[in-house]
């Protein structure tokens, strides 16, 4: 089966600092790295691909040539080709302009070889708008899965999956070719070897702009549908009370005063 597993460059920081003039995020100078949750998806691509016999996995990101870095990460880990969807054309593009542009990679990767699966995180670590894999789906008109927490089975013609739901799992059977996005309760991502280091850094990664891909400039103009009004850091939270007393009985009778108070009970 060939694989297509989705992957963006994101910033490797908890906090990333939001510029209050003009409500953007401030990415400048900043560590990048893979998206944590699209390790998941690479894995499990990869675990796929040991599974059934003469499969491909192929990394595609848009993004700014940086981006390279974290397809040649995955590449590392035993992905088999990588694509950075790339052009200048392509900056400032929203969620509807990506899942737009990674569609168009995957109709290329298809005339070349027919794709089974597209895999994607559930979301990323800084828009974290978790839509990617769902609007990619859609312009495909494939069937797709998003919060799977488990590939039950899967073969060239349909996989069974496992969704996490608030309420419980559900457990889904899709027709082949399909877009899945998985959490991390999937699987435990594995570390590169030093052979596969070493071999990711010679490895060629493809470069495909907007005349490769055939792309509508209307589809992926900046602010075009989607305007981002803003981007805000949330309130600092309040500090915590320090619960007093030596005992259990005075702990607990502080607690029941403050409860009273707040008119809890
Ligand atoms: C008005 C507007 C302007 C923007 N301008 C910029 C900008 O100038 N520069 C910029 O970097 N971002 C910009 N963004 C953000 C950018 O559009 C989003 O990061 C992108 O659409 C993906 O959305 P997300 O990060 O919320 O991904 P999610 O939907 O949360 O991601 C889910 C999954 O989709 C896949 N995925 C997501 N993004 C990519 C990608 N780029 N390549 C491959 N796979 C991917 C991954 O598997 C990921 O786990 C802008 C957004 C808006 C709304």
């Amino acid at each position: 089966m060939n694989i297509v597993v989705c992957v963006k460059q994101t910033p490797s920081s908890t906090s990333v600092p939001v510029d209050a003039a003009t409500g953007k995020l401030k990415l400048e100078g900043l560590p990048w790295g893979l998206n944590p949750w699209d390790e998941y998806a690479v894995e499990e691509a990869l675990r796929i691909k040991e599974k059934l016999a003469g499969s491909t996995v192929t990394v595609v990101s848009v993004g700014p040539a940086r981006a390279e870095e974290s397809i040649r990460a995955t590449l590392a880990l035993g992905c088999d080709a990588g694509v950075l969807v790339s052009d200048p054309s392509f900056e400032g593009t929203d969620s509807f302009g990506t899942s737009y542009l990674l569609s168009l990679a995957v109709r290329k990767i298809n005339t070349e070889k027919p794709v089974g699966l597209v895999l994607c995180g559930k979301q990323s670590n800084d828009y974290a708008s978790g839509v990617i894999g769902q609007a990619l789906a859609a312009w495909l008109e494939w069937p797709s899965a998003a919060f799977v927490r488990k590939f039950v089975s899967i073969d060239d013609k349909a996989a069974k999956v496992e969704r996490a739901m608030e309420d419980g799992i559900d457990t889904l059977e899709l027709d082949l070719p399909a877009a899945v996005s998985v959490i991390k309760e999937i699987n435990e991502p594995r570390l590169p070897s030093l052979r596969g280091k070493m071999a990711s850094k010679k490895a060629a990664v493809a470069k495909w702009g907007a005349a490769e891909l055939g792309a509508e400039a209307a589809k992926v103009s900046a602010g075009g549908r989607l305007e981002q009004v803003g981007t805000s850091t949330p309130p600092a939270r309040g500090g915590g009370v320090l619960v007093p007393g030596g005992t259990a009985q005075e702990k607990a009778a502080f607690l029941v005063q403050k409860l009273k108070e707040l008119k809890f009970i």
